[in-house]
């Protein structure tokens, strides 16, 4: 017997998470859009340092590292509310702002996130398929807005395509959205954007009453085990969130060790491997078109091959330990590691086309 519950949830897939390598085999695992980095021996000591005061509940208000990351954005601390990892913000967003009969809108395929948390909200999903670029067409976004729309999403660059939009296109939907609908900018990937014509949505923020912005620890901080997100909008709506997240859920470990990495001498070691990251991407993309592999540009650390074949060529590396991520006959999903990873990747993924 299943209790009563959202019949919503019913016609939902569980999230898949990018494939984890087996016990006991070496694989190189280029799945879920991690730092091929361990964490920096500061974030380590201050991790360490903080576990001597676990039998205490963490700060409730996330002050410090709240106050740290106003000052990094230029904002002020009522307008930052920090959560156990974006996703989790994504969440409590979705449920503060949208319920049935509210509409949710965001493209697809994006982060398979939202519609998750639009089926939990109780809200109904709205998606614009992505356009012929794998980029969010948001002209199409902008016409499906409609009167029951609380909340759209754009994520910007975008999982799994690591595409980016334009600020002017971005206006264009902001303006068919009403002043008070929010538009939820989910720039997880942002710190590896190189494009100039793609927007800070922080800098929105200060211009438009209605953006909240979403940023994690995961990615470029290179700590996704650590479960840090935040989220940058005005100070009305930061209060909403405020409100709903779930009281001590960033530990005490969680927040010493973001703060650690927000320190300006861990941010120079950070920003060394973002453009390691960056220039890999760009090897990895070259030499996969090289190969004759459909291949999309990407501004994120990962890239997308939109190859109908994706889920063999993934069955096939993964037998030879190196995990991607496939996503049906949309295409394959590869995140951008360390030289030799990378290398593995490209070296394998050529001796299966010479094959194919
Ligand atoms: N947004 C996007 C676009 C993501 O790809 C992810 C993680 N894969 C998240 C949000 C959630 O990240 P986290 O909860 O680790 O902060």
């Amino acid at each position: 017997m299943t209790v009563k519950h959202r019949p919503s949830i019913d016609g939902l897939a569980a999230y898949k998470p990018g494939r984890a390598p087996a016990a006991g085999r070496p694989q190189v695992k280029l799945s879920s859009n991690e730092m091929p980095f361990g964490p920096l021996p500061a974030v380590l000591d201050a991790i360490s340092h903080a576990a001597a005061t676990l039998n205490r509940y963490p700060d409730f208000h996330r002050v410090r590292l709240t106050e740290a990351l106003a000052e990094r954005h230029g904002v002020d601390p009522s307008q930052v509310v920090v959560d156990n990892g974006s996703g989790a913000l994504l969440q409590v967003l979705a449920s503060v702002i949208a319920g049935p009969g509210d509409e949710i809108l965001h493209a697809w395929r994006a982060f398979e996130s939202y519609p998750i948390v639009t089926a939990v909200s109780g809200a109904t999903g709205v998606t614009v398929p992505l356009d012929d670029r794998y980029t969010h067409d948001l002209p199409a976004m902008a016409a499906a807005v409609t009167d029951r729309t609380r909340m759209a999403i754009v994520c910007n660059p975008n999982n799994p395509t690591g595409t980016v939009v334009s600020r002017a296109e971005l206006d264009r939907l902001l303006d068919a959205l009403p002043d008070d609908v929010l538009l939820v900018l989910d720039e997880a990937y942002h710190d590896f954007v190189t494009d100039p014509r793609s927007p800070c949505g922080i800098d929105l923020v200060g211009e438009r009453p209605n953006v909240a912005v979403l940023r994690t620890f995961s990615k470029a901080y290179g700590l996704a085990g650590l479960r840090v997100g935040y989220c940058v909008t005005r100070p009305e709506t930061a209060e909403l969130i405020r409100k709903a997240v779930v009281g001590f859920s960033v530990s005490t470990l969680a927040q010493a060790g973001a703060l650690a990495a927000l320190d300006p001498e861990s941010d120079v070691e950070l920003k060394r491997r973002v453009a390691h990251v960056v220039e890999e991407r760009t090897r990895v993309a070259a030499e996969l078109a090289r190969l004759g592999v459909p291949v999309v540009p990407s501004q994120a650390n990962f890239v997308f091959m939109p190859m109908p074949d994706g889920p063999a060529m993934a069955a096939a590396l993964e037998e030879r330990g190196v995990i991607l991520r496939a996503y049906g006959t949309d295409g394959l999903r590869v995140t951008i590691g360390t030289t030799e990873e990378n290398d593995r990747f490209l070296a394998l993924a050529a001796e299966l086309l010479r094959r194919s």
